[in-house]
């Protein structure tokens, strides 16, 4: 075949011939689709089940080597990544619940609890909800279960779950656990070696870091990841190759960051809970809080960067002091490096009934803040002056 020398035709086939590069940082490869040399390559990669990339719908290398950054900060053998936290639930509720039913702690993410209470249980999914003790002693599980899901520290009362007693209770009765661990991060807790079989996260909070990118990711083992990488394929929620290049640049600082924003988190719950302006500070890290003890055990090295408090008067009382602040953003989500606050009652528990609301814990009251890196005296100043 002569040389081609029309400019379209050159320029879409140059480069190919730049040698390889070694890198210091992940390369992030952009294309969605990959070569195959011959139809017998083709034929190889079919009959044989992958072992090379042909879609990055199916898999991507720069998704997969973010893929292998936080299986090994969970202890897992593998994970999966998605285009958001929800996408990474949905995916593994479908994946393990469907045809069987899955039982959950009401007390979990608010997206997560109207899928499983509205959605679900049309795609052929029985849900029940039960309390996390129930779960812990298997009473509430029974012979269909086929997913026990829960949430730990527990947003935004930062109650505890026994991940080690609801996994061997799911376990006893042939069913997988998935643990919502996106307060706690794999710096803090690591429930895929406390027995849980997939550890899920919204990688959108602390796992990134820098409230740029939606993620979500699940750790567990090689046949777990495989089958809900299977189902991701089907339903699409894949991350995006430069999101998660940008998320495994994240995950670089993600010890250093979460060891400060527990540090800085603690001392704010201790001045707070000095504090006669606030009626009741929930943080595990302290000693009055009903899952200390278990936390004690279950999280090492600090008990996260999420705080939250109750003030005097409800809603309006609360109203008043987020009103007030000035360095804290009034801003939905957490685990950025910018300290956030937001008022459950309007914002991830709006529209719960008066029954779901004290069953999951939540004050009219209820203020939660995410500390970020910000200098702590100076998160401190702001909270006292806004406090009043
Ligand atoms: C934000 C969040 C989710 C949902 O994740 P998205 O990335 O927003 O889809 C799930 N669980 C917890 C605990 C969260 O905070």
């Amino acid at each position: 075949m002569p040389a081609p020398r029309d400019i379209a035709t050159v320029v879409i086939h140059a480069g190919r011939d730049v040698p390889a590069a070694d890198p210091v940082v992940l390369p992030t490869v952009r294309s969605v689709n990959f070569r195959f040399a011959s139809a017998e390559e083709l034929r190889r990669y079919f009959e044989e089940g992958g072992g090379r990339y042909i879609y990055s719908r199916y898999e991507n290398p720069t998704v997969r080597a973010a893929e292998r950054a936080l299986a090994e900060a969970e202890g897992a053998p593998d994970a999966a990544l998605f285009a958001s936290g929800m996408a990474a639930a949905t995916t593994a509720l479908l994946a393990f619940g469907a045809g069987g039913e899955v039982v959950s702690a009401p007390q979990i993410y608010g997206g997560v609890y109207r899928f499983l209470r509205d959605e679900a249980p049309r795609l052929g999914v029985r849900v029940r909800f039960a309390d996390p003790s129930d779960l812990a002693t298997g009473s509430a599980l029974g012979p269909d279960t086929r997913l026990v899901y829960v949430e730990t520290p527990v947003n935004p009362t930062l109650r505890i779950v026994d991940v080690a007693a609801v996994a061997r209770a799911a376990k006893a009765h042939g069913a997988r656990t998935v643990v919502d661990s996106t307060f706690g991060t794999p710096v803090l807790q690591r429930p895929y070696v406390l027995g849980a079989d997939l550890v899920l996260h919204s990688a959108t909070k602390y796992l990134n870091g820098h409230s740029d990118l939606l993620a979500g990711a699940l750790a567990g083992d090689t046949d777990a990841i495989l089958r809900v990488s299977r189902m991701r394929r089907m339903l699409g929620g894949n991350l995006d190759a430069a999101a998660a290049y940008d998320l495994a640049r994240g995950l670089k600082t993600l010890a250093v960051r979460v060891r400060r924003q527990s540090e800085s988190a603690m001392e704010l719950a201790r001045r707070l809970a000095r504090d006669r302006r606030v009626a009741q500070v929930l943080y595990p890290g302290l000693a009055d809080h009903p899952d200390h003890d278990l936390a004690r055990r279950q999280m090492t090295g600090g008990y996260g960067g999420v705080v939250s408090f109750v003030v005097p008067g409800g809603l309006s009382g609360a109203s008043g002091v987020f009103d007030r602040l000035r360095l804290f953003a009034r801003a939905a989500s957490l685990g950025g490096v910018e300290s956030l606050v937001s008022l459950p009652l309007l914002s991830s528990h709006h529209g719960y009934s008066e029954t779901e609301l004290s069953r999951a814990g939540v004050d009219p009251g209820m203020i939660r803040t995410s500390v970020g890196l910000e200098a702590v005296e100076d998160l401190w100043a702001d909270l006292d002056q806004a406090l009043g």
